[in-house]
C-alpha cells in the first residue's frame, strides 16, 4: 500500500505557485487576490477559511478576509458580494458554507462573478465543466484529480465507484472521472443513501472516492484487494490526548482498508490539503486570465 500524500503534493504544488507569482511580480504583472466571507463562529469553517488564507501568504497572493455576524441579512451579504465582484483588484471570491439557515446558498452562489468563482460552484462553472468547456473546476474534486494525477494512477477503463452525490464533491468528481481525458476515461457508478447493495457495487470498483461524511462507513469487506481509495470524509472525533480536544477521521476505516489496497488517502493530510492548493490554482487562474 502506498500513501496518496496530499500534505506533499499540496507543498509541492503551492511551490510551484509560489515561483509563478514571483515571475508575474518581476514581470509588473498582478498579484493574484483571494476574498474569503466567512460567517458566524463556526469552529470547522474558521480552521478551513484560516488554512485557506495562510496558503495565500506561502505563495504570495494577496487575501482579504471578511468576517460577518452571523446575523447578517441575505441582501447585505449580497451587498458585500457585489462589491467585491465590481473591485477588480479582488480575482477570486470565496464564501465559506455552510451558510446560516436565513440564507439561501444557491442565491449567493449564483451572485459571484463566474469570472471570480474560484470554488467552482457557480452554475456556468459547473455547466462548462460538464461540457468540457475550460472551467473552474471545483476545488475538492479538483484537488482529487491533482493527486490521481501526482502518483500517475491509471484511471482509463478503471471502474471508479463515487459514495456520495453532493454538489461539492461526489456530484462533480463522477463527471470529472468519465471525462474523456486524464485522469478519467473511468467507468462511473455513483452511490447515495437510497443505493440498495452498496457492498457489492464497492467491491467491484478499481477506484472508490468516498464522500459521504459517515465516520469510518469504508470498511476492509466492502474493498477489493488493490483498489485506489480515496478518502473526502472529515468528521471530528473527541480527543483529550490533541490539543484542539477532537481528531479528523475520514469516511474510510484506514486500518483495515490499507491493509488491501494499493493507494489510500490519509485523513488528515490527503484531500484536505489538496483541496486549498486546488483553491489557490484556480485564484491564479482568475487572476491571469485578466492579463490580456
Ligand atoms: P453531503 O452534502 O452531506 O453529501 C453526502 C452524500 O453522501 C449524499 O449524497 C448522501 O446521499 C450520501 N450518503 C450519506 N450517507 C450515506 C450512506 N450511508 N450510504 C451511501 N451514501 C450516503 O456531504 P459533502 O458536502 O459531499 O461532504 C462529504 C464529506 O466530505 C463530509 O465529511 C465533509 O466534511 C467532507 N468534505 C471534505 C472536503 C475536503 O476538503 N477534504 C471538502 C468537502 C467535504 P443522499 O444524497 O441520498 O442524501
Amino acid at each position: 500500500m502506498k500513501l496518496l500524500d496530499g500534505k506533499l503534493v499540496s507543498q509541492a504544488l503551492k511551490d510551484k505557485l509560489k515561483v509563478q507569482t514571483a515571475v508575474r511580480a518581476a514581470q509588473g504583472k498582478k498579484t493574484p487576490h483571494l476574498a474569503a466571507i466567512l460567517i458566524g463562529n463556526n469552529g470547522a469553517s474558521e480552521t478551513y477559511v484560516g488554512s485557506k488564507v495562510k496558503s495565500c501568504e506561502e505563495v504570495g497572493f494577496k487575501s482579504t478576509l471578511i468576517r460577518l455576524e452571523e446575523t447578517i441579512s441575505e441582501d447585505d451579504l449580497l451587498f458585500k458580494l457585489n462589491e467585491l465582484n465590481e473591485d477588480d483588484d479582488v480575482d477570486g471570491i470565496l464564501v465559506q458554507l455552510p451558510l446560516p439557515k436565513h440564507i439561501g446558498e444557491q442565491k449567493i452562489i449564483e451572485t459571484i462573478l463566474p469570472s471570480k468563482d474560484v470554488d467552482g460552484f457557480h452554475s456556468e462553472s459547473v455547466g462548462r465543466m460538464v461540457q468540457g468547456l475550460p472551467a473552474f473546476y471545483s476545488a475538492t474534486p479538483y484537488g482529487i484529480l491533482l493527486l490521481l494525477e501526482h502518483y500517475q494512477i491509471e484511471t482509463k477503463g478503471k471502474h471508479a465507484v463515487v459514495i456520495g452525490r453532493s454538489n461539492i464533491v461526489g456530484r462533480p468528481i463522477s463527471i470529472m472521472l468519465s471525462k474523456n481525458e486524464y485522469p478519467g476515461n473511468c467507468t462511473v457508478t455513483v452511490c447515495h443513501s437510497h443505493t440498495p447493495n452498496l457492498k457489492e457495487i464497492c467491491l467491484q470498483a478499481d477506484i472508490i472516492i468516498a464522500a459521504l461524511g459517515r465516520l469510518e462507513f469504508l470498511r476492509a469487506d466492502m474493498v477489493k484487494e488493490g483498489a485506489v481509495i480515496v478518502d473526502v470524509g472529515i468528521t471530528r472525533v473527541a480527543d483529550s490526548s490533541k490539543k484542539s480536544g477532537f481528531a479528523i477521521k475520514g469516511d474510510v476505516a484506514f486500518d483495515e482498508v490499507s491493509t488491501k489496497c494499493s493507494y489510500i488517502t490519509p485523513v488528515p493530510g490527503g484531500v484536505g490539503p489538496m483541496t486549498i492548493a486546488a483553491l489557490m490554482m484556480n485564484t491564479f487562474k482568475a487572476c491571469a486570465a485578466k492579463d490580456n
